[in-house]
């Protein structure tokens, strides 16, 4: 379990506004305080009053606060692809009648290896003919159009649920994936392999934001959790939601199929945060409990 060794570790510098003349600090936790590629993270912003707004920032990328345990909570995805070592961040308090207050300070992320993964396809697959290619490039900008997509309002709450009943944990997040000798690009989610017809159910409250059947991830559903956090259900045989509708944790969305570029019957299980592909796993595992 990724998400074992979760501290609280005040991490918050009070940098000052120049017209400032009492440091006035901004409380900051980050969760875990040393987060790894792949991970969601979270950032505790505390004593957040009534009517005071919080912004802030990671690699100059906006973060989407919400309340949180009498201050407020970020969400922070880390790409699996991100380059390890310390990431700028920066977070302001804004309260009417009173001077901004403003932290700032750097967050390190963890290098974790990635398992390789040799698969054999059919070529039909793999070597795409010219309207197949397009099909799939306009797919995948259809995808990142929709993951850019921020719903200003957190639709979860608490704990995320695995996705299907099946005992065993998903596999395969990050694999380099090498398909018949040709590396290609990482894996983005867990695979849960099992039989065809296994219902799939929502792992938190959201909104259906996607229902189609793509040439790559095969008859999909993607589902809007608010505030750019996004979960993906690939491969499916059968859907039982529609676009635009909200739906509840573990609600049945499909069941499980081998649609699209699938050896067998699975789930593919994937998760975003703010455009950043992590480990579902972690999600799942997250300890933000309101
Ligand atoms: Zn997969």
């Amino acid at each position: 379990m990724i998400w074992g060794r979760v501290g609280v570790v005040a991490v918050g510098l009070a940098l000052l506004s120049s017209s400032s003349s009492a440091a006035e600090r901004v409380g900051v936790a980050w969760h875990p305080s040393k987060p790894k590629l792949g991970d969601v993270a979270w950032l505790h912003v505390r004593d957040v009053p009534e009517g005071a707004s919080v912004e802030g920032s990671l690699d100059g990328r906006p973060l989407r606060f919400f309340p949180y345990a009498g201050g407020q909570a970020a969400l922070i995805g880390v790409d699996l692809e991100t380059k390890p070592g310390a990431h700028l961040w920066k977070v302001g308090v804004v309260e009417p009648g009173r001077e901004p207050r403003n932290a700032r300070g750097s967050l390190t992320i963890a290098r974790r290896s990635f398992p390789q993964e040799r698969l054999t396809l059919p070529q039909t697959m793999v070597d795409l003919n010219p309207e197949t290619e397009k099909r799939a490039v306009d797919e995948t900008g259809q995808l990142t159009t929709l993951y850019r997509t921020v719903t200003p309002e957190r639709l979860w709450r608490g704990p995320f649920t695995k996705p299907v009943g099946t005992p065993a944990a998903g596999t395969g997040f990050g694999a380099r994936r090498i398909i018949n000798g040709q590396p290609r690009s990482p894996h983005g989610g867990i695979d849960f392999a099992a039989p065809r017809g296994t219902p799939v159910v929502a792992a938190n409250a959201g909104k259906v934001a996607l229902v189609a059947e793509f040439f790559f991830p095969g008859r999909l559903v993607i589902l809007d959790h608010g505030l750019g956090l996004f979960t993906l259900y690939f491969h499916l045989d059968t859907t039982t939601v529609v676009e635009g509708e909200r739906v509840e944790r573990g609600r049945t969305i499909g069941t499980v199929g081998s649609t699209g570029r699938a050896t067998g019957p699975h789930l593919h299980f994937g998760a975003m945060v703010g455009s950043a592909r992590i480990d579902p796993a972690t999600l799942l595992g997250l300890e933000l409990l309101d």
